[in-house]
Formats: structure tokens, C-alpha cells, sequence
């Protein structure tokens, strides 16, 4: 699928990949819309956090799901996301959003909702990047490059442990490498839309690679694919 004229890239892959970052720098690079799914699966976590609801209870969290406000918007810093107007941008990537919303995004009401809005907020003209963990597989089947990110479980406990660490957090590699493989377990098993690359996506293995060559790479793909739909 293109928009207007330009490309849609759907960018999947499990979490410490590198994956935000290069969604962004490549989005940047090829002056695309960006959108950050995993966002907005946050913003329902913390709305099911703030109502003090168990985020197990799927009923519970279904009801949430289906009529939470939220929106996203872009200033001068990025990307910024809205719960019923209130900038959450920073709480939603806290520890106890983290840590709940795997079960949160299992729920099929949530994914439905979700789902039907992030395929609005791809449309439009232009070049758009979607980053996530079902892109590809179901929010944009259609998608002109489809690009699934890894690293080894190893690799991505590292670079997050690095980066809590640079950002004041305790040094707690053991920590972190078990909370990757937790999520990871209950991303790649769970009934609905589980991660997985699909059967068209490029898979780009990032342990042994820069962000740079990373980059490079999918600028390389993106080029390929603009001179096919051209
Ligand atoms: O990308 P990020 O790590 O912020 O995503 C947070 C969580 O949201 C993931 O661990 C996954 O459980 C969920 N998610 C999802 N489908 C997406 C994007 C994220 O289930 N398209």
C-alpha cells in the first residue's frame, strides 16, 4: 500500500532492538509521518493503572479500553500522547506502565479499538513509518516495506540496562534480561496478533550493527521500494 504518492513502512520487532529510535531517525530521514503504537498501548495501561483496575481483568480492561480519549500530537520535541487532553508523554513510559502492559495489549477490545485507530492515523498523504509489534501481520498487511528488527535477548537487555543506567536507574542487567524475556513471552504467545514477522518482511538482525548502519540499511530498502511504486 502506498499514501498519496508516498511509502508506508511498517516496522515490527520485539522490544530493545533499537527499534524507537531508528523508526524515528528513519521517519525523519524520508520526511514521513511517524507513529508509535506501543504508545498508545501504554496510554490504556495507564489508564487502567489510574482506575485502579487489575490489569488481568480483561473484561475490566476492555471497558477501559473502548472509550479511553487519547490522542497524539507532535511539537518542536517530537512526538507527544494525550489521555483525555492531559500530556502523559513521560508517564507512560514509567516502570509500572512497562511492567503491566503486555496484559493490557493481550485484550482483543483493546487490539480491535486500537487497531481501527492506528489504520486512520496512517492514512493520508505522503510517506508514513508505523512502528510496533503487529504492523505488518495486521494493522497494514498492504504496506509497501514491511521490516521486522531483532536482536539476541542478550543484546537488548544490555542496551536498555545501558540506557537506565546512563538515565540515573540502578545497574541491574539480570533484572532487565529477565523482564525482556518475560515480555517477549508474553508478546510471541499470546492468542491475539502475536509477534511475529511476517511472511514479507525484511528481517534486519541488529546485535552486531550500529544504529547508523541500521539506518543506512533500511534508507537503502526504502529507495528500492520508492522506485517500485513509483
Ligand atoms: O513498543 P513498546 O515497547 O513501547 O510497546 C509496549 C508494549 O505494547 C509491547 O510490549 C506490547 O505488549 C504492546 N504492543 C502491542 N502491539 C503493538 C505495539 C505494542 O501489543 N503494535
Amino acid at each position: 500500500m502506498s499514501a498519496g504518492n508516498g511509502v508506508v513502512v511498517a516496522i515490527d520487532g520485539p522490544a530493545g532492538t533499537g527499534k524507537s529510535s531508528v523508526s524515528r531517525r528513519l521517519a525523519r530521514a524520508i520526511r514521513a509521518r511517524y507513529l508509535d503504537t506501543g504508545a498508545m498501548y501504554r496510554m490504556v495501561t495507564l489508564a487502567v493503572l489510574r482506575a485502579g483496575v487489575d490489569p488481568f481483568d480483561a473484561d475490566a480492561v476492555g471497558r477501559i479500553g473502548s472509550t479511553v480519549q487519547m490522542s497524539v500530537g507532535h511539537d518542536h520535541d517530537g512526538d507527544r500522547y494525550y489521555l483525555a487532553g492531559e500530556d502523559v508523554s513521560a508517564e507512560i513510559r514509567g516502570d509500572e506502565v512497562t511492567r503491566n502492559v503486555s496484559a493490557v495489549s493481550a485484550v482483543p477490545t483493546v487490539r480491535a479499538r486500537l487497531v481501527g485507530l492506528q489504520r486512520s492515523m496512517a492514512e493520508g498523504p505522503g510517506n508514513v513509518v508505523v512502528e510496533g509489534r503487529d504492523i505488518g501481520t495486521v494493522v497494514l498487511p498492504d504496506a509497501a516495506l514491511k521490516i521486522f528488527l531483532t536482536a539476541s535477548a542478550e543484546t537488548r537487555a544490555r542496551r536498555r540496562n545501558d540506557q537506565n543506567v546512563a538515565s540515573g536507574l540502578p545497574d541491574d542487567y539480570a533484572g532487565v534480561l529477565a523482564d525482556v524475556r518475560r515480555r517477549d513471552h508474553l508478546d510471541s504467545t499470546r492468542p491475539v496478533s502475536p509477534l511475529r514477522a511476517a511472511s514479507d518482511a525484511v528481517v534486519v538482525d541488529t546485535s552486531d550493527m550500529t544504529e547508523s548502519e541500521v539506518i543506512d540499511h533500511l534508507l537503502d530498502l526504502v529507495r528500492q521500494k520508492s522506485e517500485a511504486v513509483r
